[in-house]
């Protein structure tokens, strides 16, 4: 039996910042991955002459050198700065509505009044408040998460955080366009305004206009690679195309993994960066204490994505993109577009990232990568037969393309490789119910706020540490695994 002091359960952001930190720490640590690669969500693949991202559209948390942000003080700790190129987007997005609006927001505050302001003229006071606002509550927020006592937090927070973004919207402007374009980002929490709390989408803006959005030279999977080198280098063991199939338990604790060849491994600590129904399934159900299970029962699988990777012959001049992240949506109602996620209707809106507008350096010469993304629910997709699923994904893979259209006119002309990944794909390469690519849905009720389980996981000796047990999200699920971690460790005895 392989004995270390600590076995971590998938090298997805969290599981692979988790390991780094524990080994650097001391912790004889063992990671286990079912994939071949490190990263999870955080990976490339190739495709003829193109390597392609299959997930990072855009980073928060790195900040500008000098006025760095969290991510780059935790590559410092564990060792990877120097190992990481970071890629600076000058945009923060533009977002189109064909017929009705299309702008572009810098990412800087005054800046994006400004854009806002030429495209919906007469607004410009009540978005400097809305800024002020979104400003105020973000920044308590970031203190509350950090773990600034309530006492201490300012009432803002209390009255705003928790509202539908959807009513603080309608409580400053009139006009939806600039309610739409004001809340894109949506998207990348998978919640409409009516179900998102503001201070989610608060902490996302400030984050990207603040500290900037950025890429990954190579591509988020480089930076896995840079993190698994981390853990390497301080002596760590990592297996990949390896499954944990169990968590061994003693009188009630984590002792341990069985893996999928049968092999069993005793350790102190545990920590899983697997989804939440997969770590407990992996328990015995005696082992899972009532509240628990009873907290499991009452949440909701979250949103999957479906996205097109693309090779284009054609620079991003000739095919027009001016900046590196373009939403286009059917129109304003946002609802409406969240819950065609349930459906297999055309999609109504779609992110588009092209890598090559600041190159990351994959695309060949003359060329450029291109994601082309919207989210669904997996539901539908798990009752297609197989001939169904692959006439459903090319027929939806079009509606993406229609949408497209919009802002890059013949873009199916330049395509050279395409490959299309689908909900089914997610949770085959991740493991997670549904493709979930943020865990559980994240609207108000799943807030850290009301979820004992996501402060205390109930099995001593079980830790934690990914989307679905905080999160989603690069910036979130980076930092939750070196949290786990220095946690676990302060809790070591002398
Ligand atoms: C297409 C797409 C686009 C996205 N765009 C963005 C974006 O622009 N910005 C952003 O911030 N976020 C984005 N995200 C979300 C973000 O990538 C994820 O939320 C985040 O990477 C999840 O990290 P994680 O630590 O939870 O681990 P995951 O990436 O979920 O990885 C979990 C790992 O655990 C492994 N595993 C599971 N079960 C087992 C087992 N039993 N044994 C061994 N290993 C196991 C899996 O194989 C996997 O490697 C996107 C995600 C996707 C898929």
């Amino acid at each position: 039996m392989t004995d270390v002091d600590a076995v971590v359960i998938g090298a997805g952001n969290a599981g692979l910042t988790a390991a780094a930190t524990l080994q650097r720490a001391g912790l004889r640590t063992l990671l286990v991955e079912r994939h071949n690669v490190p990263g999870g969500c955080a990976t490339s693949f190739r495709r003829g002459r193109y390597e392609f991202e299959v997930a990072l559209h855009q980073l928060s948390g790195v900040g500008l050198e000098g006025q760095g942000f969290t991510l780059r003080g935790l590559f410092n700790k564990l060792g990877v700065s120097d190992r990481i190129d970071f890629v600076q987007e000058e945009d923060l997005y533009r977002a189109v509505v064909p017929g009705q609006h299309d702008v572009t927001l810098p990412a800087d505050w005054a800046g994006a009044a400004d854009a806002l302001e030429e495209a919906f003229p007469g607004n410009r006071d009540r978005i400097e408040r809305f800024f002020k606002l979104l400003r105020n509550v973000a920044f308590w927020q970031i203190a509350a998460m950090r773990g600034l006592p309530g006492d201490d937090i300012n009432p803002v927070l209390f009255r705003q955080g928790l509202r539908p973004l959807g009513d603080v919207l309608d409580e400053h402007f009139d006009d939806p366009g600039i309610k739409s374009v004001l809340a894109a980002y949506w998207v990348y929490l998978g919640q409409p305004p009516s179900r998102l709390a503001f201070q989610d989408l608060a902490v996302t803006l400030f984050a990207y206009l603040e500290f900037k959005p950025w890429h990954v030279r190579g591509g988020s999977q480089a930076m896995s690679t840079a993190i698994l080198d981390s853990f390497l280098d301080a002596g760590g063991e990592v297996r990949f195309n390896t499954a944990v199939t169990g968590i061994r338990t003693e009188r009630g604790r984590a002792v341990g993994v069985r893996l999928d060849d049968g092999e069993e491994v005793s350790a102190r600590e545990v920590v899983s960066n697997a989804s939440l129904p997969v770590t407990y399934g992996m328990l015995d159900a005696s082992a899972v204490p009532h509240r628990i299970r009873t907290d499991l029962a009452t949440r909701r699988v979250g949103v999957s994505g479906f996205i097109l990777h693309m090779g284009l012959d054609a620079t991003p001049a000739e095919l027009g993109f001016t900046t590196s992240t373009t939403f286009v949506n059917a129109d304003t109602d946002d609802e409406r577009t969240y819950a065609a996620y349930h459906t297999l209707e055309p999609a109504r809106g779609i992110c588009l990232s092209s890598y090559d507008v600041a190159p990351i350096g994959f695309a060949p010469s003359g060329t450029t990568h291109v994601g082309l993304m919207t989210l669904q629910y997996s539901d539908l997709w798990e009752k297609l037969s197989p001939a169904e699923y692959a006439k459903a994904k090319f027929a939806y893979a079009e509606t993406l393309l229609d949408r497209a259209e919009a802002v890059v006119p013949g873009i199916r002309d330049a395509i050279e490789e395409v490959d299309v990944a689908t909900p089914l794909t997610m949770a085959r390469y991740l493991g997670h119910p549904g493709g979930a690519i943020y865990g559980y849905d994240q609207d108000r009720t799943e807030n850290w706020l009301f979820r004992d389980s996501l402060r205390d996981p109930g099995v001593p000796g079980l830790h934690l540490a990914g989307s679905w047990a905080g999160f989603g999200g690069f910036q979130p699920t980076l930092e939750a695994g070196h949290r786990v971690a220095r946690n676990l460790l302060h809790a070591q005895p002398a």
